[in-house]
C-alpha cells in the first residue's frame, strides 16, 4: 500500500500523535495545500491563515515566483558545501547586504542558529576588538525573550516550560526588563565586560509586546555609549511584517524601500529568518558591517546547509517580492485599519481587553488570566469560521496573516473576528 494515502484528519493527527514526538501542541487542523492567504484541510475546508507559520509566510503560501526559483534551483545545483563556491551565494549577499544596508552577511539555515551565530560574533568581537578578557564577556538580554530552542538560548530565556530539566545551562548573560531603559544603562553601568545587548524590536512569543515610542534609538544610543553591540533578532519583525522592510528602521519614511539612512535604530547586528525564504525554505542570516564580522575567519564557524544555493535563490526572489508587491506598506496600511477596527470592537466587547501591534503583528488580550484556555478555545472557534489563528498565551492570541492580503479579505477577517469573539460563551 502507498505510503502517501489520503488520510483524514484525525487519522493524521493519530499518526503524529503515536510516531511523533510530542514536543507542539496543534490546534487540531490537518493542513494539506496553500495558496497566498489561503490554506485548505485535507476535508477541502478553506481558511484564512491568521499565524503565516510566525510570519514566515509573508509573502503567501506558495507564491509562484518564490517556488520557481526554488524549482529552478533544486533542478540545477542544490549543495555544494562551503567546502566550494557556488555561483548564487555571492550575488544574494551582495543583494542582501545592500537592501539591508550592511557590508557582510553570514548564511544559516534556522532563526535558532542565526541567533547563536550573532553571539558567536558578539564575543569574539567582544575579545578581539573591544578587549574583554577572555570568558568573561557577558550579553545582555530582556526578560521574555524568545530567541529560539538551542542549549544556549533557553539558557537565558525565562519560560519554565522552555527550560526545565533542560540544564546545566550557558553562562554569560544578563537579564533586564524590556521596555526598560534605566535597567539597561544600570546593567551597561555595572559591568565593564558587556558585549552586547541582544533584542526583540517586539517581542513576539511573549505576546506581541510592542515598547514605548524611542526605546529601540534610545537603547541604541546606550549601546554606542558603552561601546556594546545593539543586536537585533527581526526573525519575527523583519522583512515587512510590521510596515517596514525591518522593525529597526527606525523613522525611515520611505516607507521601506530599503533601510539605510536610519542609524537611529539600527543594529549592528541584524538577524534574519523566518520570512527571508517566504516559507519554502530553512534560510536565516546574520549581518553585520566589516568591523564586526571580519572577526569569523575560516574554521570558526559554519553550518553544511548555510547558503547553499537553493536558499540564496529562494531567498532573492522572497525579498524580490516584498519590494515588487510593496508588502510594507500594505502591512502599514492594512494593521492601521485592523487596529482601528478591532479597538473600536474592544470598546463594546466584554471579552477583550485591548489590541496592540505593529503593522500585521497584532494581538488581543482576552479578558481572562494567563492560564485560562480561553484564548485557545476562541481560536478553535475561529478554526470553525474558517480563520487559523494561535493562542502565545492563555490570554493573548496573535494575529499574522500574509503581507499579501487585500483590503477586502482583512475586512472579511475582522467580520470573522468579531463574529466569533461575540457569539463566544465561556
Ligand atoms: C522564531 C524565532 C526564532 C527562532 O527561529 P527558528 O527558525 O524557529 O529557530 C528566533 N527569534 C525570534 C524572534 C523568533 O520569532
Amino acid at each position: 500500500m502507498a505510503v502517501l494515502e489520503q488520510l483524514t484528519s484525525q487519522k493524521a493527527i493519530d499518526l503524529e500523535g503515536k510516531y511523533g514526538a510530542h514536543n507542539y501542541h496543534p490546534l487540531p487542523v490537518v493542513l494539506r495545500k496553500g495558496d497566498g492567504v489561503y490554506v485548505w484541510d485535507v476535508e477541502g475546508k478553506k481558511y484564512y491563515d491568521f499565524l503565516s507559520a510566525y510570519s514566515a509566510v509573508n509573502q503567501g503560501h506558495c507564491h509562484p515566483k518564490i517556488v520557481d526559483a526554488m524549482v529552478h534551483q533544486a533542478k540545477t545545483l542544490s549543495l555544494t558545501s562551503r567546502a566550494f563556491y557556488n555561483d548564487l551565494l555571492g550575488t544574494y549577499e551582495k543583494f542582501a547586504t545592500e537592501l539591508f544596508g550592511f557590508d557582510k552577511l553570514l548564511p544559516m539555515n534556522t532563526g535558532a542558529e542565526a541567533v547563536e551565530t550573532a553571539l558567536k560574533i558578539c564575543r569574539k568581537w567582544a575579545y578581539e576588538v573591544k578587549g574583554i578578557p577572555e570568558n568573561e564577556a557577558q550579553i545582555i538580554v530582556c526578560e521574555n525573550n524568545f530567541h529560539g530552542r538551542t542549549t544556549t538560548i533557553i539558557s537565558f530565556s525565562n519560560d519554565p516550560v522552555a527550560r526545565k530539566n533542560f540544564g546545566p545551562f550557558t553562562n554569560g548573560f544578563i537579564k533586564i526588563e524590556y521596555d526598560n531603559l534605566t535597567a539597561l544603562e544600570a546593567a551597561l553601568k555595572a559591568n565593564a565586560n558587556i558585549a552586547g545587548f541582544l533584542v526583540e524590536p517586539i517581542q513576539g512569543e511573549a505576546g506581541v509586546y510592542v515598547p514605548s515610542d524611542g526605546y529601540l534609538a534610545a537603547a541604541k544610543a546606550l549601546c554606542e555609549k558603552y561601546k556594546v553591540l545593539f543586536i537585533a533578532d527581526e526573525v519575527q519583525t523583519g522583512i515587512a511584517r510590521t510596515g517596514r522592510l525591518l522593525a529597526t528602521c527606525g523613522n525611515c519614511t520611505c516607507p521601506t524601500k530599503n533601510c539605510e539612512g536610519t542609524p537611529e535604530t539600527k543594529a549592528d547586528i541584524l538577524i534574519l529568518g523566518k520570512a527571508l525564504s517566504g516559507g519554502a525554505y530553512p534560510v536565516s542570516a546574520v549581518l553585520a558591517n566589516d568591523a564586526i564580522m571580519n572577526v569569523i575567519q575560516p574554521g570558526n564557524h559554519g553550518s553544511t546547509y548555510g547558503g547553499n544555493p537553493i536558499a540564496a535563490a529562494v531567498a532573492i526572489a522572497a525579498l524580490e517580492v516584498v519590494k515588487e508587491e510593496d508588502l510594507a506598506e500594505n502591512a502599514d496600511r492594512l494593521g492601521k485599519i485592523f487596529r482601528a477596527e478591532l479597538s473600536q470592537f474592544v470598546s463594546e466587547n466584554e471579552l477583550v481587553k485591548s489590541v496592540r501591534g505593529k503593522g500585521l503583528l497584532n494581538a488581543i488580550l482576552i479578558n481572562d488570566t494567563e492560564d485560562s484556555t480561553t484564548a485557545w478555545d476562541i481560536c478553535m472557534k475561529l478554526r470553525d469560521n474558517g480563520l487559523l489563528a494561535k493562542p502565545t498565551h492563555g490570554n493573548i492570541i496573535r494575529f499574522a496573516p500574509p503581507l499579501v492580503m487585500t483590503e477586502a479579505e482583512l475586512r472579511d477577517c475582522i467580520s470573522i473576528i468579531k463574529k466569533t469573539i461575540t457569539e463566544f460563551k465561556k
